[in-house]
């Protein structure tokens, strides 16, 4: 059995040896998706100055607040006029300014009469107000988005100024899930007798497809040697990034997987973490044509696999992709929390921000691995350290939103 950071730390090193592998995909489809290049602009952003709003485009001189109307500019309809300290031209917003105009008062700050526009008394009146300049949001050959950016639809709203239809992405991860279990049937089927419906196949495609990654489903194997060695066989043909199994890792008599992932040619890292839940998580290494798959045999309790998916492979996606990890607090502990041993414990809870500018957190009432709908009532993860024993009701502890 190893300590958390000892685990962290392996599994770290082999993330670093997975390639971040790239692909040029079309523009909509990027949403989501991590850029893989700088977004360069080839136009200035706006290309020319002009109006950031509906109403009469003037040369400024403070001493004069009436204007003759000598014409009218419609946005996509530049017309150029000659214009003086006297004169104004009506003009709609993102309309090209004519050459003199430095200033725009709205319709709403003027009264028309008779061909002249009139500043309302009150009105705001100053140099070059309502007026955008060319290249003010973004200049000709700067960088509009940099690599590594999560996009989002503004993202591609800047990528459509610049002129892309397609974009250059990091591809996803491909992960295989499998789940082990006599006891398991799938999520149509009503249990009978002694089985359950397999929760944890759902949970862990769920947590794939949240990180955006690619989920291969393997689907579920019953607990037999050669059953669980063809389907792991078959799933290690596909050559996934990243492969996690749920179940018969502990030390259960027809715990079979670990000795399978041997019999497949998978190099053990470590088995066994001291931490709450989720002790029993295998981690090894398989060699493919294209590199590496990284293999987590995690256990079956529900709670367990989700808990060590977020510890152990969320994290490290996040961080490869440089995607914000889930926010930590340090918050203040609303109750006593019950801590005997010398693991690592992450306990669910619940964190809420108060209105004195602190965090807090409590437990939910269930601590027990196997109790998953409790599980659905945490927002985090209490974090109580291995040398800490029974923190009490007002003590710090760090918290991971979930
Ligand atoms: P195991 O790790 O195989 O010893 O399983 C531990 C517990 O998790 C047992 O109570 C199993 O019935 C349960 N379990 C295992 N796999 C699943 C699954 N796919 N969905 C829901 N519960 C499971
Ligand atoms: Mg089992």
């Amino acid at each position: 059995m190893i300590s958390y950071s000892k685990a962290l730390d392996i599994i770290q090193a082999e993330f670093g040896k997975l390639n971040l592998k790239t692909e040029q995909i079309d523009l909509v489809g990027s949403v989501n998706r991590i850029l893989a290049e700088d977004v360069i602009s080839d136009i200035n952003l706006p290309p020319f100055d002009n109006s950031a709003m509906d109403g009469f485009a003037i040369k400024f001189n403070e001493g004069i607040k009436r204007w003759k109307i000598i014409g009218e500019i419609p946005a996509g309809n530049f017309n150029n006029f000659n214009i003086d300290n006297n004169s104004a031209v009506s003009i709609m917003t993102g309309s090209k300014l004519p050459k003199d105009c430095d200033t725009v008062i709205p319709v709403e700050d003027t009264e028309v009469k008779d061909d002249f526009a009139y500043l309302k008394p009150g009105a705001r009146f100053a140099h070059g107000i309502n007026t955008r300049k060319i290249g003010e949001d973004l200049s000709k050959g700067k960088n509009a988005i940099p690599i590594f950016t999560l996009l989002k639809p503004h993202h591609i709203a800047v990528a459509a100024s610049c002129g892309r239809s397609t974009l250059k992405v990091f591809k996803r991860l491909r992960i295989g899930v499998l789940a082990t279990g006599d006891e398991l049937v799938d999520i149509h089927e009503t249990p009978t007798g002694d089985k359950i419906r397999c929760s944890n196949l759902y949970a862990m495609i769920s947590a794939i497809r949240n990180l955006n990654m690619h989920s291969v489903n393997f689907g579920i194997a019953k607990d037999s040697k050669q059953l669980i060695y063809d389907r792991l066989k078959w799933a290690f043909e596909s050559e996934p990034d990243i492969l996690l199994t749920t179940g018969g890792v502990s030390f259960g008599k027809f715990d079979y997987v670990k000795e399978v992932f041997e019999q497949l040619g998978v190099e053990t890292k470590f088995w066994q973490v001291k931490i709450k839940p989720g002790k029993p998580v295998f981690f090894g290494t398989y060699k493919h044509s294209q590199g590496l798959t990284l293999v987590f045999g995690l256990p079956g309790n529900p709670v367990s696999s989700l808990v060590n998916f977020l510890l152990f492979v969320q994290q490290n996606i996040q961080t490869m992709y440089r995607i914000p990890l889930n926010p930590k607090y340090r918050t203040i502990l609303e109750e006593d929390l019950k801590k005997e041993d010398s693991k690592r414990h992450f306990m669910r809870g619940v964190c809420r921000y108060e209105s004195d500018g602190k965090f807090y957190a409590r437990k939910i009432g269930s601590q027990s691995s196997g109790n998953l709908a409790e599980m659905g009532k945490a927002n985090c993860l209490i974090i109580v350290e291995e040398d800490r024993m029974n923190p009490a009701k007002g003590e710090t502890v760090e918290c991971i939103m979930i």
